[in-house]
């Protein structure tokens, strides 16, 4: 049984931005889209918007009785990120332990496979969040490494 591939790429949005609404009337962004803004509602002027790509940390909890087909990942980090828009999601944080998580950490969204591919899967991508590094630690970033500033020497 496989999913048709069109409607796969369908559920990914255009260049991997998360899809959601921003209403005129109150200022307000929603995820996912919404057609009435459900602060004004007929009053709302409802138009697709990208959501930000960053965020920060605003609530989280290790995951250890996950749902099925996703037992290799435990225990993982899930998480509630509020976007830079106020938006809040939640998502799983990928790429960091538990230890490392702290509610206020900045955040990146990244598009990851979710769950298993095999032949009679369909493959199927999803948002997860990974910490942005500040500083520390540069271990596996798709970065480039900080070039170190050349030394300049007096005299
Ligand atoms: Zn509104």
């Amino acid at each position: 049984m496989k999913h048709p591939l069109p409607l796969i790429w369908r559920m990914i949005p255009e260049k991997y931005y998360l899809m959601g609404s921003h209403c005129a009337t109150c200022k307000n962004d929603f995820f996912p889209f919404r057609q009435i803004c459900p602060n004004c509602r007929r009053l709302g002027k409802v138009s697709e918007k990208r959501m930000p790509t960053t965020g920060t940390v605003y609530s989280f909890t290790e995951v250890s009785a996950p749902p099925s087909g996703f037992e290799f990942e435990v225990p993982y980090p899930l998480a509630i990120i509020e976007l830079d828009n106020k938006v809040k999601i939640l998502a799983q944080i990928i790429d960091a332990p538990m230890e490392k998580i702290r509610i206020g950490s900045r955040v990146q969204m990244r598009f990851r496979r979710v769950g298993d591919d095999d032949e009679e899967s369909a493959i199927s991508y999803g948002y997860k969040f990974a910490l942005i590094e500040d500083a520390a630690s540069s271990a596996k970033t798709d970065k480039p490494a900080k070039t170190p500033k050349p030394t300049v020497s007096k005299g």
